[in-house]
This record gives C-alpha cells, structure tokens and sequence, in this order.
C-alpha cells in the first residue's frame, strides 16, 4: 500500500500515540470494570415476577409480589422449579429501585423473595432493607446504613408509586446460606420501630432431597417468631429425619415448623398421624396450595 508522505507520523511518535491510546483504553476498561462492579449488588437475576397467592407459611392464601431469583446452588432430587436453577434461566435483570417499584405498584402487603435461592445474590440484603423502609408508613430518610444511597433512591421510587400499607418481606432460603447477616438486619430495623419487617420461610432439606448435607446447622438457633422452616416431606422416612432437626435445635415453639408432604407422593394423613403420635402440636401441616389450584403449572403462580 502507498503511504501518503505528508499525513505520516515519524514512526517514534506513530508508537508514542499508540502507547497512549492504549494506556487510555485501559483506564476506560478499568473504570467500567469499577463501576460493574460498584453496581452489581444492585443489579440482580430475576427468572420470573408475578402477584399470586402465597403458597407457605402463615400467609399462606394470601395475596403476594413474587421475585424469583435466577440460579441455585442445590440440586434437590424433587425440585419443583429445576427451570430456574441454572445461569440460562435469567429473564430479566432488574435493579433494587425497580423491584420496590415494582412491589409498591402491585398494591400487595407481602413480597416473597424465592429462587432459586434469593440469598445468592450479593444485593439481597440491600433489597429486603429497601422493600420494608419503601413500605413503611413512615420511611425513616435519615438511617444512615451501608446501603444509605440505594435505601435513598427505592423510597424515592416508593413515593411515586401508588401507597401501600407496610410490607412483610418473606425470604424463602434453600437453609444452605448463612442467614446471621439479614438477622442483624432486622435487628437494627426492629430498633427503629419500622411498622414493616422479614422473616425467614428456610427450607431444612431431608434425606431424600439428597442435599440434607448442604444444611447450614447455625442459622436455626438464630430464628424467631416470625420465621418458619420448612419441612418437605418426600417419603415417610423423612418424618423421622425431620422430628430429629426440630428436637435437636428446639425448634417447636420457638418458630413455625411447617411439614409439607409432596402432593401425590406422600400421604398428607400419614403426616397427621405422625404429628398425633408425636404430640407435635406446635407443627402445621402444609398442603402444596400452588399444585392443588393449578395443577402441572410451574410459572408465574
Ligand atoms: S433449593 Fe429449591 S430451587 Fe434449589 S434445587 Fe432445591 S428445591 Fe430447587
């Protein structure tokens, strides 16, 4: 190729502008690469949201704002939304301020944060503490918390979508994850007095889920009245299994004990008769709500 003489650099200075161009490229990568990683608590997964009814725990029948986080870290053997374990199963990707918007918008007092497993996720906590201040009468703007800036902005969101009474923020957790973080959150929420607050619906994987091992055994002695674990009963042997959990950590009385036999699978009577002749009078049999009233849908219910 011929090389018009007169737009020609002196090779010295051809590499001098080469070497700044690069140097210049590297300081824009790093600066997005701050900045991704500065906003990536705030920007999460989402594999499906809806309103529906709630299917678990005292809420159960009542009207919710479902968030389904993409991605899990279990593979329990009777997974009922194996769709959203994996990377592949992220809709959409939504910031905390559009989910409180979103939540505010659907006129609902309970959200449900379910998965997958919601606590993956490096902004949950900034999330839950987001939707209770959003759905509280009075939003406290002067808590000065390490999530203060996004705290700031979803009440802001929440001031402009229609009001809505205060908010039970529900965590459906996979009982893999440590919990000890979001409880002292809701510590620090509680000394505030804010009318909204959290609680903990944590599955405790039984034998034939195969994933019994993965439990974190030091989040039960941290749950309180308003959280519940979940017991999902696969065979009649798990009965066994689960009386020994809810005996070793003290659970009955202290916390909701749920026992939720699988719908054409286990007996819901043999669970009652195992409740009778346990005298466990503090457990409550859960029937699978979602499969009695839309039997065979997996999303958006
Ligand atoms: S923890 Fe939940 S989403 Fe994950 S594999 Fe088990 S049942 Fe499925």
């Amino acid at each position: 190729m011929t090389r018009d003489k007169g737009n020609d650099l002196p090779d010295w200075l051809e590499n001098v502008v080469a070497k700044e161009e690069k140097a210049r490229r590297q300081a824009v990568q790093a600066a997005e690469r701050r900045a991704a990683a500065e906003n990536r608590a705030e920007i999460m997964p989402i594999a499906e949201r809806f309103v529906s009814v709630n299917g678990e725990g005292p809420r159960s029948g009542r009207l919710a704002a479902f968030i389904r986080f993409a991605g899990c870290n279990l593979r329990c053997a009777w997974c009922d939304t194996a769709w959203a374990q994996g990377s592949d199963s992220v809709s959409e990707w939504r910031t905390t301020e559009e989910l409180v918007r979103w939540v505010r918008e659907a006129g609902v007092e309970c959200v449900t944060l379910t998965g997958g497993e919601p606590l993956l996720q490096p902004g949950a906590a900034g999330l839950v503490e987001a939707l209770v201040r959003a759905g509280a009468a009075a939003a406290d703007e002067g808590g000065a918390t390490s999530y203060a800036s996004l705290v700031e902005r979803a009440s802001a969101a929440a001031e402009e979508a229609p009001a809505a009474g205060p908010l039970f923020v529900e965590i459906e957790t996979n009982g893999s994850q440590p919990i000890r973080p979001l409880v002292a959150l809701r510590d620090r929420l509680a000394e505030e007095g804010l009318p909204g607050r959290f609680g903990f619906t944590l599955d405790c994987k039984l034998p034939a889920s195969g994933e019994a091992r993965a439990m974190n055994e030091d989040n039960y002695a941290l749950l309180g009245a308003d959280d519940v674990v979940k017991f999902v009963i696969a065979e009649e042997d798990d009965l066994d299994a689960m009386l020994a959990v809810v005996e070793a950590h003290g659970l009955g009385g202290r916390c909701g004990v749920y026992l939720s036999p699988i719908m054409g699978v286990v007996d819901p009577a043999v669970v009652v008769d195992f409740m009778r002749e346990h005298a466990m009078a503090y457990a409550t049999l859960q029937l699978q709500l979602h499969k009695i009233i839309w039997p065979g849908v997996e999303r958006g219910v």
